[in-house]
């Protein structure tokens, strides 16, 4: 098999598949006071110390979820909760983009009501915000930002200090979701006055069923989306995935020592696959900015024949990618996110993402290329439209 689809999910780093097995009898629970109970619990916090360091936040800063969407959904629905709680503000705005990811989008469209308002802003045809449309849309009741870090489809990476100095100025809190900018972008915290950041292990060489909500130590507290016990710091109750946040240190281990060496690899695949594309397959059309892009995302219209078609034909020949449409969810709408560039929906719909990650070689890209090529020429001789 080539996987070419990292921005959905990764496969587990070999050493963070050896620490999986080694914890495996890691069962206490790290709330019971006895000592392996405490041992559980130190380990824990040694993983809230890695991630801390790599991201230069301090250690009380990093809670742990169980994924980037319920990182996202605590963030903006805590923030808004904690509004309506305090009743200082009777009507509250949030400003966002039109192309963040569903687990934002959807969180902002079912707790807009009449008292709070959402703006999403538009983006250029490469994926990108506009400042001053961002600034013009501040309003006195403006309580959040959330802009995401980089795009999942197109790989767009948003002006993210830009946005947090915006948002400081205003005195208007600041959340990003970098599930995607992780491990592929240098994030220091330091410098990028975020208040909020979530994360996802499982698109960093770790499991599914972890992730990470960055919260600045002063910010205003989130009211949580899980209430129960005391397990961080009453931030997110539960009894912690003691596997998945062990699992999750060794992976951001591994990104300290690999993770520079990995995006060169990766971008040169990367454009060699763009490259080739463009020399050996006509009308195509790349979508996402071209230069503010993550390393290893390619996002391709195959104009005159459908995304859905092609991804089975090169799945036919045990190539994995993805398409931006929702005909997973038995929609045939194309992708909001290639429609918010301004793309007609024809060529929209033709659209393929390819997503490279760190095992990715040579080979496999220039066979990619190959069944690729041999797949649109017969898809267009077929298609209907000429
Ligand atoms: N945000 C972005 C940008 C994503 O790409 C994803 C997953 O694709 C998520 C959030 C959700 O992460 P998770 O799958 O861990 O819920």
């Amino acid at each position: 098999m080539i996987y070419l689809d990292n921005n959905s999910t990764t496969p587990l780093h070999p050493k963070v598949k050896e620490i999986i097995k080694d914890t495996l009898d890691y069962y206490f629970n790290p709330s019971s006071v006895y000592t392996d109970g405490r041992v559980v619990r130190e380990k824990i916090n040694d993983v809230r110390k890695e991630i801390a360091a790599f991201l230069n936040c301090k250690p009380n800063e990093i809670i742990f979820t169980s994924c980037g969407s319920e990182s996202n959904n605590t963030i903006l629905k805590g923030v808004v909760n904690h509004y309506l709680k305090d009743g200082s503000k009777n009507k509250l705005h949030i400003i966002t983009s039109s192309i963040e990811h569903p687990s934002v989008i959807n969180t902002l469209k079912y707790i807009e009501s009449e008292s709070i308002e959402v703006t999403y802003l538009n983006v250029d045809k490469n994926g990108m915000i506009n400042i001053e449309e961002l600034r013009k849309s501040i309003k006195k009741e403006t309580i959040l930002i959330s802009i995401m870090f980089a795009n999942n489809e197109i790989g767009t990476i948003e002006p993210i200090e830009d946005i947090s100095k915006i948002a400081l100025e205003n005195n208007i809190l600041f959340h990003t979701d970098a599930v995607q900018a992780i491990g592929k972008v240098d994030i220091d915290l330091q410098k990028i006055k975020v208040d909020y950041l979530s994360l996802s292990g499982h698109k960093i060489y770790a499991p599914k069923g972890v992730g990470v909500i960055f919260k600045r130590e002063g910010s205003i507290p989130i009211c949580p989306l899980i209430n129960g016990g005391h397990q961080e710091n009453g931030e997110r109750a539960g009894t912690e995935n003691i596997i998945g946040i062990i699992a999750l240190g060794e992976a951001f281990r591994m990104l300290k020592l690999e993770m520079k060496e990995e995006i060169e690899k990766v971008r040169e695949l990367r454009d060699l696959l763009e490259n080739e594309i463009i020399k050996n397959i006509p009308d195509v059309k790349i979508n996402g900015h071209p230069t503010m892009r993550l390393a290893g995302t390619l996002n391709v219209s195959f104009k005159k024949i459908e995304g859905e078609s092609i991804l089975l034909k090169l799945d036919l020949n045990g190539i994995a990618v993805s398409t931006g449409s929702a005909c997973s969810s038995g929609s045939l709408d194309p992708s909001p996110v290639i429609m918010a560039l301004g793309v007609p929906p024809e060529i929209a719909h033709s659209s393929i993402r390819f997503s490279l990650g760190r095992e990715n070689t040579e080979e496999e890209i220039l066979k990619t290329v190959e069944i690729l090529k041999e797949s649109v020429e017969f898809l267009r001789a077929i298609s209907p439209i000429k």
